[in-house]
């Protein structure tokens, strides 16, 4: 069975509709990619009870591993690892390994800047400033690190909230991790365009393909306007054996294009197939 992951994305910019939560969206479709199972996907404020009570509630789900993205800044409202610390019984404290990490960027900074030296203030230090027992993750591209914690069997990853900081922590630090995780588990998808059919029309024919391929998920998403419908078919599957997977997803596809032109002669058909992985089939 696919490991479950959860996420949680930390920030009152998401809660009030500023900033688009592009971290969960891409983490969910990384993760998938990589043959894991996202179970659910949540928002809170940057308040430590709010963090704190999600993440005790995440963990009593009991998930292989939890993501949080946000809030590991030097400002007054990055509270995430307090929030985090409060959930897990842990104190904070400074931690040397996550201390030289920003010294080292700071130390960086200022040869590139030709500036004197930056002090290492109270700010510079809460970045280093993490839960006891937690690991340090170097940021290639920020200041603050991320960290992994781990509790009962669950693994923790809490990354920054910033897009290109979060994709490159979770390539160089969390990749390796996930993809052993999810030992011999593949992802395949594939894509079905239809147009001049109607998904009421469809339906019936999603039921029996997918009754006839157990396996395999069928979505449609309507993208044409009232009239003019154009649906996107979107079949994938997630299994141990990925020629089983491909030949399981190719067979579902041509089921559902014959049903489809058997149904409606004027159906058109188009094609994009993807895997994410990088396997073509
Ligand atoms: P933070 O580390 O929480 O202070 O976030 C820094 C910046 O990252 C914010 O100002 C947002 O622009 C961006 N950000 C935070 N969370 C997300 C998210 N879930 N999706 C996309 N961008 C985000
Ligand atoms: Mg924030």
């Amino acid at each position: 069975m696919a490991k479950h992951v959860e996420i949680v994305s930390i920030g009152n910019e998401l809660l009030i509709g500023k900033t688009l939560n592009t971290n969960a969206q891409w983490l969910a479709r990384r993760i998938t990619s990589l043959g894991l199972c996202v179970t659910r996907i949540t928002a809170v404020h940057d308040d430590v009870k709010e963090i704190a009570t999600i993440l005790r509630e995440a963990i009593a789900r009991n998930p292989n591993f939890i993501f949080t993205t946000g809030g590991l800044g030097p400002t007054f409202d990055d509270l995430t690892l307090t929030g985090i610390a409060e959930a897990l019984n842990s104190k904070l404290k400074v931690d040397e390994k996550a201390l030289i990490m920003v010294k080292k960027k700071y130390g960086d900074l200022a040869k590139k800047l030709a500036h004197k030296q930056f002090e290492l203030t109270p700010a510079r230090i809460k970045m280093a400033t993490i839960p006891e027992g937690a690991q340090p993750l170097p940021n290639p591209i920020g200041t603050a690190p991320a960290i992994a914690i781990r509790h009962s069997d669950v693994t923790v990853f809490v990354l920054p909230g910033v897009p290109p900081e979060m994709k490159a922590i979770f390539e160089n630090s969390v990749f390796s991790i996930l993809k052993k995780a999810a030992g011999s588990l593949i992802f395949v998808e594939a894509n079905l365009c239809v147009s001049g059919i109607t998904e009421s029309e469809i339906a019936p024919l999603i039921d029996q393909v997918m009754q006839n391929n157990p396996n395999v998920y069928i979505k449609s998403h309507p993208l044409g306007a009232e009239g003019k419908p154009e649906i996107e078919l979107h079949l994938s599957t997630t299994t141990r054996d990925s020629e089983e997977a491909t030949n399981q997803i190719s067979r579902a596809k041509s089921q559902l294009s014959e049903v489809i032109k058997a149904k409606d002669g004027t159906t058109k058909l188009g094609t994009r197939m993807r895997n994410p992985e990088g396997a073509s089939f």
